[in-house]
């Protein structure tokens, strides 16, 4: 048996563009999801690898083939307040907050709430773009003055002891497999590095996380891999946000002992058995930001990382690449994470 798949990924307002595996082919906006299909090479299932992309579109291609997420999935994991309201209805909890229909309805929001809070893009953003942490009354009347248009969400800012992810895969038969808890480091709203398995994480907040993840699946009748990332406090474990596809948190199963996410994805999406989510090592991951030097890196890394360059042009800031270590000593991971930091970022 041979399943034909293909990757769709929006380019913008009003365009779409669409990925295979192989030669990239692109459409015209306006083309109807039949044009698209055929345009593809009318394959038996079609993906994402990102979640703004033209919903119509999506929902249009089901018509001719399966489409995995389904649309409903990509659409809730692509909009906080979806993503609010799911989490909401399937009982598991997040930051506590309130939607502003506007920035001028941000004050009373944050009034409720309490500050500090962060005021969150609905459907834009990543890497912490298109957010503001605001403290204080001067940083919140400050927000109010600059007015940026549309609606917000407001969410308390959690004082959190760590933040986690969780990735996990569904297969069309329900099979579902669960990566570790991986510990994520951020700077200024940019995921830096990854270590997996989370180390000395409470084994409830742990069973909380897997079970909380495998709810979502099933709940949205989700096929592929979904992240869901999570801030662990004192007593709880809070979800922070979802995407519905791989993630880079999850880019340390690329290497090691474990099956990637890419191909669990694209296994589960074919409706092939999942293959292998936890080992007998510890992963980590650093990203590479900004401008570095290519050949330099090559030379340092040791005998277990891999340097994962993407071949994108340097902009501050960007995330242009990643190093994945594993071992089967969690200090020799940390280690080698700890140096290229430093070279790194210093
Ligand atoms: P990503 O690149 O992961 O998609 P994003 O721009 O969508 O990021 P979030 O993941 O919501 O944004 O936030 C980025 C980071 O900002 C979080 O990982 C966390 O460190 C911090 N943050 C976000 N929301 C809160 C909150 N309510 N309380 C405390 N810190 C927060
Ligand atoms: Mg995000
Ligand atoms: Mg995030």
């Amino acid at each position: 048996m041979r399943v034909d798949f293909a990757f769709l990924a929006s380019a913008g307002e009003g365009t779409a563009c669409v990925e295979g595996l192989g030669p990239v082919v692109s459409h015209c906006a306006g083309q109807t999801p039949g044009e698209v299909f055929h345009a593809l090479g009318e394959p038996d299932v079609v993906t994402v690898e990102r979640e703004r992309v033209d919903l119509e579109l999506l929902r249009g291609l089901t018509e001719f083939c399966a489409v995995y997420p389904n649309p409903d999935a990509v659409a809730a994991c692509g909009d906080r307040f979806g993503e609010k309201r799911l989490l909401d209805s399937a009982g598991i909890a997040s930051a506590p907050y309130r939607i502003a229909q506007s920035a001028q309805d941000v004050p009373a929001a944050a009034t409720q709430l309490g500050l500090p809070v962060v005021v969150k893009n609905p459907t834009e953003g990543y890497d912490g773009k298109q957010q503001w942490h605001i403290l204080d009354e001067q940083q919140l009347q400050a927000f109010t003055e600059q007015n940026p248009p549309g609606a917000w969400l407001v969410e308390s800012r959690i004082a959190f002891e760590r933040e986690i992810s969780l990735i996990a895969a569904r297969s069309p038969n329900g099979d579902v497999k669960v990566y570790p808890p991986t510990e994520n480091r951020h700077h200024e709203g940019i995921l830096i590095t990854s270590v997996a398995p989370a180390d000395g994480l409470e084994e409830r907040i742990a069973q909380t996380g897997a079970q909380n993840i495998r709810t979502l699946l099933e709940t949205m009748n989700y096929v592929g891999v979904m992240a869901m990332e999570c801030f662990v406090t004192a007593d709880s474990l809070l979800v922070n946000e979802l995407a519905p596809r791989v993630h880079n948190s999850g880019h340390w199963t690329m290497n090691g002992d474990v099956t990637s996410q890419f191909e669990n994805h694209l296994r589960a999406i074919l409706g092939l058995p999942l293959g292998a989510t936890s080992g007998n090592q510890h992963y980590g991951m650093i990203n590479l930001l900004g401008d570095y030097d290519h050949p330099e890196l090559l030379t340092a890394l040791s005998a277990d990382a891999h340097l994962h360059d993407y071949n994108k042009s340097p902009a501050p800031r960007r995330k242009r690449g990643h190093i994945n270590v594993s071992s089967q000593d969690r200090d020799a991971v940390l280690t080698e994470l700890a140096r290229h930091h430093d070279r790194l970022y210093g």
